[in-house]
């Protein structure tokens, strides 16, 4: 594949998106009676044709996530070398499955994984997969966790159970934690809440007494869920407590690291996730803080016998494994035919190098020590702590959801309202590895005149302030 008219065409679609709007504003009526009306599938339609339409419509109907102000929900910007990769497997389309269809894509996969596992500090024969994402990864975590701590589970299902199995975590880890409760039928009430202390991170001496009450009402704990990034607020529960504790008390220690477990790569950041490598899963996402497209998750798992455990899998259509040919993927995660999803992470750190992925990162984060700075020296009170570039702040008197319709409308930046302690805040996150510092100082002066109303508003600015940051693509 020759790359330079793709090149070309990213570099285009990216000045494109950057001339704003960052936030569309569309009714479903209109989308609805745009493709009703163009499209009812009965004529062919020229392959450019169509391409233009729908280019047009990703362009004006969709928030832009890739934007460099757009400070929202761990989107982030893509890299040039990670959209090759989605465009390479697309048309190679590589079965994962089993071993011996894609060898090649199989390597890969595994390659790339067993250098995360090694910065995360797991074993080396720990098993790892890409996944759709974080949900489907931590969906695989508590179902290896069920796998270990109840052995007849597999076979028998939770009913087996003579005491009902409990899982314990803080209401700012993912919310998503309900569906996988309710999906995996050990219903969103075995979803046993931890207090959290006055910077939102677990409490060890709630889990405690937690698990305690539990064991004796009769419960069966088996798992702690500790989140190192949580969504709303970046925060990172204490792991090397957590993980004391769970080898203590005999507790599965999953560790969701979907957006945060990156600051892993950095050597300025790595230590605010001291504990990951006592984990017995890992969740982390390359469609979050390392800049691939969706879909990209990863599970890591320090067990690779109870993985294969609980996910075996014997048909007799699927090509044989032959002796001693690594594991089948189908036999050992949750998918059966599967993408080579990890393809976009290996081009783009083979493309970058390690060094460019510390760079991208810690821009990020200098990005959100700016705008914290900024923020809290123009009268914004800081509600978080966290080392991460995310930031939940508010105003005294200020109603937040109409500051954030403001700067919607204005296409300053698209920012987010969260509860925190059960206030409503803003929260910006830094998703961009291109986002500058006349990014943020512009956001940071438009919000001021917002709120200010002695000043007078100036027009929206719609294209990114700055030029690209250094480090392209
Ligand atoms: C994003 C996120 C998830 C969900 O992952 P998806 O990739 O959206 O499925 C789970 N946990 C945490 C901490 C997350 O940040």
């Amino acid at each position: 594949m020759h790359i330079d008219q793709l090149q070309n065409d990213f570099t285009n679609i990216e000045s494109d998106i950057a001339r704003g709007p960052i936030f569309p504003s569309v009714s479903p009526e209109e989308i609805r009676g745009h493709l009703a009306s163009h499209y009812d599938f009965t004529k062919a339609i020229a392959l450019d044709e169509v391409i233009a339409d729908v280019e047009q419509m990703l362009l004006t109907w969709q928030v832009q996530v890739t934007h460099p102000r757009y400070f929202g929900l761990f989107n982030p910007a893509v890299t040039f070398a990670s959209v090759v990769a989605d465009t390479l497997v697309a048309m190679y389309n590589p079965q994962l499955a089993n071993w011996r269809t894609s060898p090649a894509g199989n390597e890969i996969e595994r390659h790339t994984l067993n250098w995360l596992t090694e910065k995360f500090g797991l074993p080396r024969d720990s098993s790892a997969t890409f996944t759709s994402g974080g949900s489907e990864a931590n969906l695989s975590a508590v179902v290896v966790a069920l796998t270990h701590a109840f052995p007849s589970y597999g076979e028998f299902g939770l009913q087996h159970l003579t005491a009902a199995p409990a899982i314990y975590l803080t209401t700012e880890a993912h919310h998503g934690y309900n569906k996988i409760a309710h999906m995996s039928g050990l219903g969103r009430r075995a979803l046993r809440t931890v207090a959290t202390d006055s910077q939102l991170k677990m409490s060890l001496a709630d889990l405690k007494r937690r698990v305690a009450e539990d064991r004796q009402n009769g419960l069966a704990p088996f798992m702690v869920v500790a989140t190192a990034g949580t969504t709303a607020a970046g925060v990172i529960d204490p792991l090397s407590d957590i993980a004391t504790f769970c080898k203590e008390e005999h507790l599965w220690l999953h560790v969701d690291a979907a957006w945060g477990g990156a600051a892993i790569l950095s050597p300025s950041l790595r230590h605010h996730l001291a504990g990951i490598e006592f984990a017995d899963s890992i969740t982390c996402d390359a469609h979050k803080w390392l800049s691939v497209p969706m879909g990209a998750g990863m599970f890591f798992c320090r067990h690779p016998n109870l993985a294969a455990e609980a996910f075996r899998a014997e048909v007799s259509y699927m090509p044989r494994k032959a002796d001693g040919s690594p594991d089948d993927p189908f036999t050992t995660s949750a998918q059966w035919s599967r993408r080579l999803i990890g393809l976009k992470l290996f081009l783009a750190l083979a493309h970058h190098g390690e060094s460019g992925y510390v760079d991208m990162i810690e821009h990020q984060t200098r990005m959100g020590d700016l705008l914290r700075e900024l923020l809290s020296s123009s009268g914004w009170q800081i509600i978080n702590t966290t080392p991460l570039p995310l930031i939940c702040f508010a105003r005294e008197g200020i109603d937040t959801s109409k500051v954030l319709s403001a700067l919607r409308e204005n296409q300053i930046a698209w920012m987010t309202e969260a509860q925190v302690c059960g206030t409503p805040v803003l929260r910006a996150c830094i998703t961009n590895f291109k986002t500058t510092e006349a990014d943020i100082h512009w956001v940071v002066d438009e919000m001021n005149r917002l709120v200010d109303q002695d000043t007078p508003h100036r027009e929206p600015q719609l294209e990114s302030v700055a030029p690209v940051h250094a480090i392209h693509g």
